[in-house]
Protein backbone atom coordinates (compact mmCIF):
# COMPACT_ATOMS: atom_id res chain seq x y z
CA UNK A 1 0.00 0.00 0.00
CA UNK A 2 1.20 3.24 -0.49
CA UNK A 3 2.83 5.42 2.18
CA UNK A 4 -0.16 6.70 4.93
CA UNK A 5 -0.12 9.38 7.55
CA UNK A 6 -1.08 7.03 10.39
CA UNK A 7 -2.06 8.56 14.00
CA UNK A 8 -2.40 6.38 16.82
CA UNK A 9 -3.54 6.99 20.13
CA UNK A 10 -1.27 5.66 23.03
CA UNK A 11 2.17 5.47 23.12
CA UNK A 12 2.00 2.52 25.62
CA UNK A 13 3.09 -0.82 24.59
CA UNK A 14 1.46 -1.37 21.86
CA UNK A 15 1.38 1.79 20.29
CA UNK A 16 4.88 3.15 20.63
CA UNK A 17 5.97 -0.82 18.43
CA UNK A 18 3.56 -0.33 16.06
CA UNK A 19 4.87 3.38 15.89
CA UNK A 20 8.21 1.84 14.91
CA UNK A 21 6.74 -0.79 12.71
CA UNK A 22 5.00 1.84 10.70
CA UNK A 23 7.50 4.75 10.83
CA UNK A 24 9.91 1.43 9.50
CA UNK A 25 7.69 0.83 6.31
CA UNK A 26 8.27 4.45 5.25
CA UNK A 27 4.88 5.47 6.83
CA UNK A 28 4.13 8.92 8.55
CA UNK A 29 3.16 8.67 11.86
CA UNK A 30 1.96 10.84 14.46
CA UNK A 31 1.22 9.57 18.29
CA UNK A 32 -0.64 11.35 20.74
CA UNK A 33 0.03 9.99 24.73
CA UNK A 34 -2.06 11.47 28.05
CA UNK A 35 0.82 10.40 30.14
CA UNK A 36 3.92 13.54 30.42
CA UNK A 37 7.52 12.35 28.68
CA UNK A 38 8.87 9.52 31.02
CA UNK A 39 12.13 10.40 30.21
CA UNK A 40 11.35 13.75 32.02
CA UNK A 41 8.32 12.67 34.54
CA UNK A 42 9.81 8.90 35.18
CA UNK A 43 7.60 6.01 34.51
CA UNK A 44 3.93 6.35 36.12
CA UNK A 45 2.65 3.26 37.92
CA UNK A 46 -0.98 2.52 38.13
CA UNK A 47 -0.55 -0.96 36.36
CA UNK A 48 1.92 -4.04 37.06
CA UNK A 49 5.63 -3.04 37.35
CA UNK A 50 6.91 -5.99 36.00
CA UNK A 51 5.74 -8.22 32.89
CA UNK A 52 6.32 -11.81 31.21
CA UNK A 53 7.76 -11.43 27.71
CA UNK A 54 7.09 -14.61 25.89
CA UNK A 55 8.59 -15.95 22.47
CA UNK A 56 6.00 -14.43 20.43
CA UNK A 57 6.16 -10.84 22.03
CA UNK A 58 9.74 -11.27 21.50
CA UNK A 59 9.55 -12.29 17.76
CA UNK A 60 7.34 -8.88 16.99
CA UNK A 61 10.25 -7.20 18.93
CA UNK A 62 12.50 -8.72 16.79
CA UNK A 63 11.03 -8.07 13.73
CA UNK A 64 11.10 -4.26 14.60
CA UNK A 65 14.74 -4.50 15.55
CA UNK A 66 14.25 -4.09 19.20
CA UNK A 67 14.97 -7.74 20.42
CA UNK A 68 17.99 -7.00 21.83
CA UNK A 69 17.87 -3.50 23.55
CA UNK A 70 15.15 -5.72 25.79
CA UNK A 71 16.70 -9.17 26.29
CA UNK A 72 19.54 -6.67 27.79
CA UNK A 73 17.28 -5.94 30.45
CA UNK A 74 14.91 -8.82 31.25
CA UNK A 75 15.46 -12.32 33.91
CA UNK A 76 14.68 -15.38 33.03
CA UNK A 77 12.14 -16.92 34.04
CA UNK A 78 12.20 -21.06 33.86
CA UNK A 79 9.45 -22.18 35.55
CA UNK A 80 6.84 -22.05 38.68
CA UNK A 81 8.17 -22.28 41.56
CA UNK A 82 5.06 -23.47 43.91
CA UNK A 83 5.10 -22.53 47.46
CA UNK A 84 2.50 -24.51 49.89
CA UNK A 85 1.48 -23.46 53.15
CA UNK A 86 4.34 -24.72 55.10
CA UNK A 87 6.95 -23.60 53.22
CA UNK A 88 7.88 -26.70 51.00
CA UNK A 89 8.51 -25.41 47.45
CA UNK A 90 7.58 -27.50 44.27
CA UNK A 91 9.61 -25.95 40.79
CA UNK A 92 7.76 -26.82 37.59
CA UNK A 93 9.80 -26.17 34.74
CA UNK A 94 7.40 -24.39 31.87
CA UNK A 95 9.38 -26.41 28.79
CA UNK A 96 11.78 -29.06 27.90
CA UNK A 97 15.29 -26.86 28.73
CA UNK A 98 16.29 -23.20 28.78
CA UNK A 99 15.50 -23.01 25.31
CA UNK A 100 11.67 -22.94 26.66
CA UNK A 101 11.39 -19.97 29.21
CA UNK A 102 9.69 -16.45 29.79
CA UNK A 103 11.56 -13.82 30.16
CA UNK A 104 10.66 -10.96 33.13
CA UNK A 105 10.97 -7.41 31.61
CA UNK A 106 10.07 -4.06 33.45
CA UNK A 107 6.95 -2.41 32.46
CA UNK A 108 8.25 1.45 32.23
CA UNK A 109 11.61 0.08 31.25
CA UNK A 110 10.34 -1.24 28.32
CA UNK A 111 7.97 1.21 27.17
CA UNK A 112 11.05 4.04 27.62
CA UNK A 113 13.06 2.15 25.34
CA UNK A 114 10.27 2.03 22.63
CA UNK A 115 9.44 5.53 23.34
CA UNK A 116 13.06 6.52 22.71
CA UNK A 117 13.43 4.13 19.65
CA UNK A 118 10.25 5.46 17.89
CA UNK A 119 11.44 8.83 18.41
CA UNK A 120 14.96 8.29 17.10
CA UNK A 121 13.11 6.51 13.88
CA UNK A 122 11.28 9.95 13.07
CA UNK A 123 7.61 9.06 14.30
CA UNK A 124 6.11 12.25 16.09
CA UNK A 125 5.07 11.73 19.82
CA UNK A 126 3.10 14.18 21.76
CA UNK A 127 3.25 13.91 25.32
CA UNK A 128 0.61 15.60 27.84
CA UNK A 129 -1.90 15.10 24.89
CA UNK A 130 -4.72 13.50 26.00
CA UNK A 131 -7.31 12.46 22.97
CA UNK A 132 -10.85 13.33 24.25
CA UNK A 133 -13.57 13.58 21.33
CA UNK A 134 -13.48 12.04 18.28
CA UNK A 135 -15.56 12.96 15.45
CA UNK A 136 -15.77 10.06 12.49
CA UNK A 137 -17.97 12.25 10.29
CA UNK A 138 -15.18 15.14 9.89
CA UNK A 139 -11.75 12.79 11.04
CA UNK A 140 -10.72 15.16 13.28
CA UNK A 141 -9.59 14.37 17.31
CA UNK A 142 -10.06 16.67 20.15
CA UNK A 143 -6.31 16.71 21.82
CA UNK A 144 -6.28 18.30 25.31
CA UNK A 145 -2.64 19.53 26.40
CA UNK A 146 -2.26 21.30 29.90
CA UNK A 147 -2.84 24.71 28.71
CA UNK A 148 -4.64 24.17 25.70
CA UNK A 149 -7.19 22.50 23.05
CA UNK A 150 -6.15 21.22 19.53
CA UNK A 151 -8.00 19.45 16.94
CA UNK A 152 -6.16 17.36 14.21
CA UNK A 153 -7.28 16.08 11.40
CA UNK A 154 -6.60 12.05 10.94
CA UNK A 155 -7.15 9.96 7.78
CA UNK A 156 -6.36 6.50 9.74
CA UNK A 157 -6.74 6.37 13.29
CA UNK A 158 -5.22 3.32 15.29
CA UNK A 159 -6.29 3.06 18.70
CA UNK A 160 -3.76 1.81 20.98
CA UNK A 161 -4.94 3.62 24.12
CA UNK A 162 -5.62 0.45 26.27
CA UNK A 163 -8.35 -0.86 28.86
CA UNK A 164 -9.94 2.48 28.76
CA UNK A 165 -9.29 3.32 25.55
CA UNK A 166 -11.42 7.31 24.61
CA UNK A 167 -11.02 6.02 21.06
CA UNK A 168 -13.00 2.81 21.74
CA UNK A 169 -15.40 4.75 24.07
CA UNK A 170 -16.12 7.38 20.94
CA UNK A 171 -17.32 4.47 18.96
CA UNK A 172 -19.41 2.83 21.66
CA UNK A 173 -21.07 6.23 22.06
CA UNK A 174 -21.10 6.84 18.46
CA UNK A 175 -23.03 3.41 18.19
CA UNK A 176 -20.74 2.28 15.71
CA UNK A 177 -19.11 -0.36 18.57
CA UNK A 178 -20.72 -2.79 20.95
CA UNK A 179 -19.00 -3.83 24.37
CA UNK A 180 -18.88 -6.15 27.21
CA UNK A 181 -16.94 -5.78 29.64
CA UNK A 182 -16.78 -8.77 32.21
CA UNK A 183 -15.47 -8.05 35.50
CA UNK A 184 -13.21 -10.89 36.79
CA UNK A 185 -14.74 -10.17 40.78
CA UNK A 186 -10.98 -10.41 41.96
CA UNK A 187 -8.95 -7.34 42.27
CA UNK A 188 -4.77 -7.03 42.78
CA UNK A 189 -2.15 -5.34 44.48
CA UNK A 190 1.24 -4.92 43.97
CA UNK A 191 4.15 -5.07 47.03
CA UNK A 192 8.38 -5.57 46.96
CA UNK A 193 11.11 -8.27 48.26
CA UNK A 194 13.48 -5.99 48.16
CA UNK A 195 17.53 -7.76 47.63
CA UNK A 196 18.97 -9.88 50.88
CA UNK A 197 21.99 -8.11 52.69
CA UNK A 198 24.20 -8.86 49.92
CA UNK A 199 22.25 -7.28 46.95
CA UNK A 200 21.29 -10.80 46.01
CA UNK A 201 17.38 -11.89 45.24
CA UNK A 202 15.96 -13.66 48.39
CA UNK A 203 13.98 -16.18 46.61
CA UNK A 204 15.37 -18.39 43.53
CA UNK A 205 15.71 -15.51 40.72
CA UNK A 206 14.97 -17.38 37.46
CA UNK A 207 11.73 -18.34 38.67
CA UNK A 208 7.90 -17.24 38.38
CA UNK A 209 6.79 -18.08 42.59
CA UNK A 210 3.02 -18.87 43.04
CA UNK A 211 1.37 -19.19 46.35
CA UNK A 212 -1.56 -21.02 45.68
CA UNK A 213 -4.39 -20.92 48.37
CA UNK A 214 -7.34 -22.13 46.50
CA UNK A 215 -9.87 -19.19 46.01
CA UNK A 216 -6.48 -16.59 45.90
CA UNK A 217 -3.15 -16.53 45.11
CA UNK A 218 0.13 -14.39 45.79
CA UNK A 219 2.98 -14.60 42.39
CA UNK A 220 5.73 -13.02 42.05
CA UNK A 221 8.24 -12.11 39.49
CA UNK A 222 11.87 -11.30 39.27
CA UNK A 223 13.50 -8.29 38.64
CA UNK A 224 17.29 -7.27 37.01
CA UNK A 225 17.68 -5.19 40.35
CA UNK A 226 17.29 -8.73 42.20
CA UNK A 227 13.50 -7.94 43.54
CA UNK A 228 10.54 -9.36 43.36
CA UNK A 229 7.19 -7.71 42.57
CA UNK A 230 4.85 -9.63 44.56
CA UNK A 231 0.77 -9.53 43.26
CA UNK A 232 -1.92 -10.53 45.21
CA UNK A 233 -4.79 -11.51 43.62
CA UNK A 234 -8.09 -11.89 46.25
CA UNK A 235 -11.79 -11.51 45.27
CA UNK A 236 -13.04 -7.89 45.60
CA UNK A 237 -15.59 -8.97 48.34
CA UNK A 238 -16.73 -11.70 50.35
CA UNK A 239 -15.10 -13.23 53.69
CA UNK A 240 -11.18 -13.17 52.49
CA UNK A 241 -11.15 -9.95 50.13
CA UNK A 242 -10.03 -6.73 49.72
CA UNK A 243 -13.53 -5.78 50.90
CA UNK A 244 -12.78 -7.33 54.32
CA UNK A 245 -9.32 -6.35 54.18
CA UNK A 246 -8.58 -2.95 53.90
CA UNK A 247 -6.05 -1.51 56.40
CA UNK A 248 -2.02 -2.94 56.50
CA UNK A 249 -2.86 -4.49 59.83
CA UNK A 250 -5.39 -6.57 58.59
CA UNK A 251 -3.59 -7.05 55.21
CA UNK A 252 -0.60 -8.37 57.09
CA UNK A 253 -2.60 -10.39 59.40
CA UNK A 254 -3.90 -12.13 55.71
CA UNK A 255 -0.20 -12.65 54.79
CA UNK A 256 1.14 -13.94 58.42
CA UNK A 257 -1.99 -16.86 57.88
CA UNK A 258 -1.93 -17.54 54.73
CA UNK A 259 1.51 -16.50 52.85
CA UNK A 260 3.84 -16.34 56.30
CA UNK A 261 7.40 -16.63 54.00
CA UNK A 262 6.47 -13.83 51.94
CA UNK A 263 5.74 -11.15 54.30
CA UNK A 264 8.96 -12.27 56.30
CA UNK A 265 10.56 -10.79 53.05
CA UNK A 266 8.61 -7.58 52.24
CA UNK A 267 10.82 -5.15 54.03
CA UNK A 268 7.74 -2.20 54.27
CA UNK A 269 4.50 -4.24 54.15
CA UNK A 270 2.90 -1.50 55.56
CA UNK A 271 4.57 1.43 53.07
CA UNK A 272 3.50 -0.65 50.23
CA UNK A 273 -0.15 -1.75 51.31
CA UNK A 274 -0.99 1.70 51.80
CA UNK A 275 0.60 3.43 48.58
CA UNK A 276 -0.04 0.70 45.42
CA UNK A 277 -3.34 1.03 44.79
CA UNK A 278 -5.92 -2.20 44.65
CA UNK A 279 -7.12 -2.71 40.97
CA UNK A 280 -9.56 -4.58 39.07
CA UNK A 281 -9.58 -7.09 36.44
CA UNK A 282 -11.54 -7.17 33.66
CA UNK A 283 -11.87 -9.09 30.03
CA UNK A 284 -13.28 -6.98 27.13
CA UNK A 285 -15.29 -8.30 24.54
CA UNK A 286 -15.99 -6.30 21.59
CA UNK A 287 -18.66 -7.00 18.14
CA UNK A 288 -15.92 -4.95 15.90
CA UNK A 289 -12.86 -3.80 16.02
CA UNK A 290 -13.34 -0.73 13.53
CA UNK A 291 -15.15 1.90 12.42
CA UNK A 292 -15.24 1.78 8.25
CA UNK A 293 -12.04 2.24 6.75
CA UNK A 294 -10.78 5.12 8.98
CA UNK A 295 -10.13 3.72 12.46
CA UNK A 296 -9.20 0.62 13.80
CA UNK A 297 -8.53 -0.71 17.83
CA UNK A 298 -5.82 -2.96 18.90
CA UNK A 299 -4.12 -4.22 22.12
CA UNK A 300 -5.74 -3.83 25.38
CA UNK A 301 -8.12 -1.30 23.62
CA UNK A 302 -9.86 -3.85 21.67
CA UNK A 303 -9.89 -7.10 24.05
CA UNK A 304 -8.14 -6.43 27.57
CA UNK A 305 -7.62 -10.22 29.34
CA UNK A 306 -6.92 -11.25 32.72
CA UNK A 307 -3.26 -11.52 33.06
CA UNK A 308 -3.10 -15.03 34.33
CA UNK A 309 -1.19 -16.18 31.11
CA UNK A 310 1.37 -13.37 30.86
CA UNK A 311 0.30 -12.72 27.19
CA UNK A 312 -1.89 -9.84 27.31
CA UNK A 313 1.11 -7.63 25.77
CA UNK A 314 2.60 -10.84 23.84
CA UNK A 315 -0.83 -10.77 22.36
CA UNK A 316 -0.90 -6.72 21.75
CA UNK A 317 2.89 -7.26 19.75
CA UNK A 318 1.63 -9.82 17.44
CA UNK A 319 -1.67 -7.54 16.80
CA UNK A 320 1.12 -4.82 15.80
CA UNK A 321 2.69 -7.00 13.54
CA UNK A 322 -0.65 -8.56 11.77
CA UNK A 323 -1.76 -4.98 11.41
CA UNK A 324 1.54 -3.62 9.66
CA UNK A 325 2.07 -7.25 7.62
CA UNK A 326 -2.01 -6.10 6.78
CA UNK A 327 -0.86 -2.60 5.32
CA UNK A 328 1.98 -4.25 3.20
CA UNK A 329 -0.39 -6.87 1.77
CA UNK A 330 -3.65 -5.15 1.26
CA UNK A 331 -3.78 -2.43 -1.70
CA UNK A 332 -7.27 -0.57 0.09
CA UNK A 333 -7.52 0.29 3.22
CA UNK A 334 -10.41 -1.74 3.95
CA UNK A 335 -8.92 -4.87 3.12
CA UNK A 336 -6.38 -3.90 5.70
CA UNK A 337 -9.00 -3.77 8.32
CA UNK A 338 -11.13 -6.41 7.42
CA UNK A 339 -7.75 -9.06 6.95
CA UNK A 340 -6.45 -7.44 10.37
CA UNK A 341 -9.70 -7.99 12.35
CA UNK A 342 -10.73 -11.03 10.78
CA UNK A 343 -6.95 -12.77 11.90
CA UNK A 344 -6.92 -11.51 14.83
CA UNK A 345 -10.30 -11.46 16.42
CA UNK A 346 -10.76 -15.17 16.93
CA UNK A 347 -7.09 -15.48 18.05
CA UNK A 348 -8.01 -12.70 21.25
CA UNK A 349 -10.96 -14.09 22.21
CA UNK A 350 -9.09 -17.91 22.44
CA UNK A 351 -6.44 -16.11 25.09
CA UNK A 352 -8.85 -14.44 26.33
CA UNK A 353 -10.62 -17.30 27.59
CA UNK A 354 -6.99 -19.41 28.29
CA UNK A 355 -6.19 -16.49 30.43
CA UNK A 356 -9.01 -17.06 32.96
CA UNK A 357 -8.33 -20.57 32.60
CA UNK A 358 -5.08 -20.32 33.61
CA UNK A 359 -6.02 -18.26 36.90
CA UNK A 360 -7.66 -21.08 38.33
CA UNK A 361 -5.12 -23.77 37.20
CA UNK A 362 -2.64 -20.81 38.92
CA UNK A 363 -4.68 -20.51 42.37
CA UNK A 364 -6.30 -23.85 42.45
CA UNK A 365 -4.44 -26.69 40.38
CA UNK A 366 -0.70 -26.77 40.58
CA UNK A 367 -0.38 -28.23 43.72
CA UNK A 368 -2.89 -30.86 42.94
CA UNK A 369 -1.79 -34.63 42.65
CA UNK A 370 -4.25 -35.04 39.78
CA UNK A 371 -3.20 -32.25 37.76
CA UNK A 372 0.46 -33.10 38.42
CA UNK A 373 0.13 -36.26 36.86
CA UNK A 374 -1.65 -34.92 34.17
CA UNK A 375 1.37 -32.34 34.11
CA UNK A 376 4.04 -35.39 33.62
CA UNK A 377 2.46 -37.38 31.05
CA UNK A 378 1.95 -34.36 29.10
CA UNK A 379 5.71 -34.26 28.87
CA UNK A 380 6.44 -37.58 28.44
CA UNK A 381 4.01 -37.41 25.58
CA UNK A 382 5.53 -34.43 23.92
CA UNK A 383 8.35 -36.46 23.87
CA UNK A 384 6.98 -38.89 22.40
CA UNK A 385 4.84 -37.15 20.08
CA UNK A 386 7.13 -33.97 18.70
CA UNK A 387 5.37 -31.67 16.67
CA UNK A 388 1.96 -33.94 17.08
CA UNK A 389 1.31 -33.73 20.96
CA UNK A 390 2.43 -30.07 21.54
CA UNK A 391 1.30 -28.62 25.73
CA UNK A 392 -0.56 -25.62 24.98
CA UNK A 393 1.75 -23.87 27.24
CA UNK A 394 4.22 -24.64 24.68
CA UNK A 395 1.93 -23.47 22.02
CA UNK A 396 0.85 -20.42 23.48
CA UNK A 397 4.52 -19.25 25.25
CA UNK A 398 7.65 -21.03 23.22
CA UNK A 399 5.80 -20.77 19.62
CA UNK A 400 3.56 -18.77 17.23
CA UNK A 401 1.15 -20.79 16.92
CA UNK A 402 -2.46 -19.36 16.79
CA UNK A 403 -3.95 -19.15 20.00
CA UNK A 404 -7.09 -20.08 18.39
CA UNK A 405 -5.43 -22.82 17.02
CA UNK A 406 -3.79 -24.02 20.90
CA UNK A 407 -7.04 -23.19 22.35
CA UNK A 408 -8.84 -26.23 20.18
CA UNK A 409 -5.78 -28.29 20.05
CA UNK A 410 -5.44 -27.40 24.53
CA UNK A 411 -9.16 -29.59 25.25
CA UNK A 412 -8.51 -32.48 22.45
CA UNK A 413 -5.37 -32.86 24.26
CA UNK A 414 -7.09 -32.31 28.09
CA UNK A 415 -9.58 -35.30 26.71
CA UNK A 416 -6.75 -37.63 26.18
CA UNK A 417 -4.90 -36.75 29.16
CA UNK A 418 -8.19 -37.66 30.77
CA UNK A 419 -8.61 -40.38 29.78
CA UNK A 420 -5.00 -41.94 30.22
CA UNK A 421 -4.86 -40.99 33.72
CA UNK A 422 -8.42 -42.14 34.53
CA UNK A 423 -7.67 -44.37 37.72
CA UNK A 424 -3.92 -43.92 37.67
CA UNK A 425 -1.44 -42.54 40.03
CA UNK A 426 1.80 -42.77 38.23
CA UNK A 427 2.99 -42.20 34.68
CA UNK A 428 4.22 -45.49 34.91
CA UNK A 429 0.98 -47.08 34.62
CA UNK A 430 -0.63 -45.11 31.29
CA UNK A 431 -0.88 -47.38 28.13
CA UNK A 432 1.25 -46.05 25.46
CA UNK A 433 -0.20 -47.64 22.95
CA UNK A 434 -3.96 -46.50 23.75
CA UNK A 435 -1.48 -42.55 23.77
CA UNK A 436 -0.81 -43.08 20.55
CA UNK A 437 -3.67 -44.33 19.06
CA UNK A 438 -5.76 -41.92 20.55
CA UNK A 439 -2.92 -39.10 19.45
CA UNK A 440 -2.43 -40.06 15.90
CA UNK A 441 -6.28 -39.89 15.37
CA UNK A 442 -7.29 -36.77 16.66
CA UNK A 443 -4.36 -34.53 16.81
CA UNK A 444 -2.15 -33.71 13.36
CA UNK A 445 1.16 -32.49 13.36
CA UNK A 446 1.67 -29.06 14.16
CA UNK A 447 3.73 -26.88 11.24
CA UNK A 448 7.18 -26.09 12.17
P1 LIG B 1 -1.28 0.11 27.53
O1 LIG B 1 0.04 -0.49 27.79
O2 LIG B 1 -2.21 0.29 28.68
O3 LIG B 1 -1.02 1.52 26.82
C1 LIG B 1 -2.07 2.42 26.53
C2 LIG B 1 -1.49 3.82 26.44
O4 LIG B 1 -2.49 4.71 25.99
C3 LIG B 1 -0.97 4.34 27.77
O5 LIG B 1 0.32 4.86 27.60
C4 LIG B 1 -1.97 5.40 28.14
O6 LIG B 1 -1.43 6.44 28.92
C5 LIG B 1 -2.41 5.91 26.77
N1 LIG B 1 -3.74 6.52 26.76
C6 LIG B 1 -4.85 6.09 27.40
N2 LIG B 1 -5.89 6.91 27.15
C7 LIG B 1 -5.42 7.90 26.33
C8 LIG B 1 -6.03 9.03 25.72
N3 LIG B 1 -7.31 9.36 25.93
N4 LIG B 1 -5.25 9.81 24.93
C9 LIG B 1 -3.93 9.50 24.72
N5 LIG B 1 -3.31 8.45 25.29
C10 LIG B 1 -4.06 7.64 26.07
N6 LIG B 1 0.88 -8.93 29.60
C11 LIG B 1 1.86 -9.81 29.26
O7 LIG B 1 2.09 -10.05 28.08
N7 LIG B 1 2.60 -10.43 30.23
C12 LIG B 1 2.37 -10.22 31.56
O8 LIG B 1 3.04 -10.83 32.40
C13 LIG B 1 1.34 -9.32 31.95
N8 LIG B 1 1.10 -9.08 33.24
C14 LIG B 1 0.12 -8.19 33.59
C15 LIG B 1 -0.15 -7.98 34.94
C16 LIG B 1 -1.15 -7.11 35.32
C17 LIG B 1 -1.44 -6.93 36.78
C18 LIG B 1 -1.89 -6.42 34.32
C19 LIG B 1 -2.98 -5.47 34.71
C20 LIG B 1 -1.63 -6.62 32.98
C21 LIG B 1 -0.63 -7.52 32.60
N9 LIG B 1 -0.35 -7.77 31.25
C22 LIG B 1 0.62 -8.67 30.90
C23 LIG B 1 -1.16 -7.13 30.18
C24 LIG B 1 -0.44 -5.92 29.60
O9 LIG B 1 -0.16 -5.00 30.60
C25 LIG B 1 -1.34 -5.27 28.55
O10 LIG B 1 -1.91 -6.24 27.72
C26 LIG B 1 -0.54 -4.28 27.71
O11 LIG B 1 -0.10 -3.22 28.51
C27 LIG B 1 -1.40 -3.77 26.56
O12 LIG B 1 -0.70 -2.76 25.87
P2 LIG B 1 -1.50 -1.54 25.23
O13 LIG B 1 -0.48 -0.72 24.54
O14 LIG B 1 -2.66 -2.05 24.47
O15 LIG B 1 -2.09 -0.74 26.48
Amino acid sequence: MKRQTIHIAGAGLAGSLLAIMLVQKGHTVKVYEKRPDPRKAGMEGGRSINLALAYRGLYALHQAGLDDEVMSQVVMMRGRMVHDLDGNCNFLRYGRDDSEVIWSVHRGRLNLAMIEAAEKQGVEIHFNARIDTIDFEAKTLRIQYFDRTETEHYQRLVGADGAGSAVRQAMVSGGFVRERLESLGHHYRELEIAPDLSGDFKLDGNSLHIWPRGGFMCIALPNSEKTFTVTLFLPGSGEISFENIRSPAKGRALFSRFFPDVLDLIADFDHDWTHNPESQLSSLYLDTWHYRDSVVLLGDAAHAMVPFHGQGMNCAFEDCLALVEAIERESEWSGVVSAFEHERKANASAIQAMALENYVEMRDKVDDDRFLLQRALERRLAELHPGRFVPRYTMVSFRRDAYAVAFERGKIQRRILQTLTEGKTDIAEVDYGLASELIHRQLEPLNA
